[in-house]
């Protein structure tokens, strides 16, 4: 079979589920990732032919996608912030909004001086903690999480980008102070409630963890509140505090940081939506 027979046959059957454009997107990736060509390359290339191997390859990436499990499972790893992070069932797949939120923090630094104590609350994959520690180098990172797997592929991530960041397993809910000061502290901590569970794609639902996304719609602000008074007691004076939180309750967000006396701004994300707040004490 020929390179663009394949594609043929694999955006048929791909935009069944998904639309035009994505599937597209799924089938770069994987001539990426299982043929080692760019995009211009498989342009280029339409009559190469493809081996029996690499094709049962494509065939099992697609049946996969077809039971709609993420892209960045099949492939094993994904980008963020310029980076590639390993990503598995045990860990949140970094999202284009959190690298916003990286952005921010990073801005807002670029004038002081960059010897900070940083703790990421929630880490999973490490995104948000990697990335800072790559771009701060003479930074000292903390990132902490619940899950024994997440620290895993944390630690995992943070070898093969060669940085090094502190771990600590630890349920934050159960913590009653942080042992240390901080310059600033990060989370992106679990903020969907069960009501909106049915906005969201079978992708997220059937194969992320749950313990990194779901909260109780009676309590939802819970990991905000339980940080914010960690975070009160352990930052510095002038020390920042910096969310991704839930779209539909951004000034309910901003108001509980406010109730613990910090400056607040609230962020809108690249689609609109109220994202990212920053807290300063
Ligand atoms: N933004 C993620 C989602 O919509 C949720 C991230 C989180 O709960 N912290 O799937």
């Amino acid at each position: 079979m020929t390179l663009s027979e394949l594609k043929r046959s694999f955006l048929t059957e791909l935009t069944k589920e998904y639309p035009c454009e994505e599937a597209n997107s799924f089938f770069g990736l994987l001539t990426e990732a299982y043929l080692e060509m760019s995009r211009l390359q498989v342009a280029l290339q339409r009559d190469k032919e493809i081996s029996e191997a690499d094709l049962s390859k494509f065939k099992s990436a697609k049946q996969r996608l077809l039971e709609h499990e993420p892209i960045q499972h099949i492939l094993g790893e994904t980008e963020f912030f310029g980076l590639k992070f390993k990503v598995s069932k045990d860990v949140l797949v970094p999202r284009p909004e959190t690298e916003e939120l990286v952005q921010w923090i990073l801005d807002d630094l670029d004038s002081e001086n960059k010897q900070l104590r940083l703790l990421d609350i929630g880490t999973g994959s490490g995104c948000i903690a990697i990335s800072l520690a790559k771009n701060l180098p003479e930074a000292e990172i903390f990132a902490m999480d619940i899950s024994a797997e997440a620290l895993e592929t944390a630690r995992l991530n943070a070898a093969n980008n060669k940085v090094v960041i502190n771990l600590a397993e630890t349920d934050v809910l159960k913590l009653e102070k942080l042992e240390q000061n901080f310059n600033l502290i990060v989370s992106n901590p679990p903020y969907v409630r069960e009501l909106e569970k049915t906005d969201m794609q079978p992708n997220v639902i059937d194969y992320e963890p749950e313990t990194a996304l779901y909260v109780k719609d009676d309590d939802p602000l819970i990991f905000y509140r339980k940080i914010t008074g960690l975070a009160q007691k352990a930052l510095v004076p002038g020390g920042k505090l910096y969310f991704e939180i839930n779209q539909y309750l951004g000034p309910e967000t901003e108001k509980l940081l406010q109730e613990y006396g910090f400056k607040t701004e609230l962020r809108k994300d690249i689609y609109g939506n109220f994202r990212m707040l920053k807290g300063i004490k």
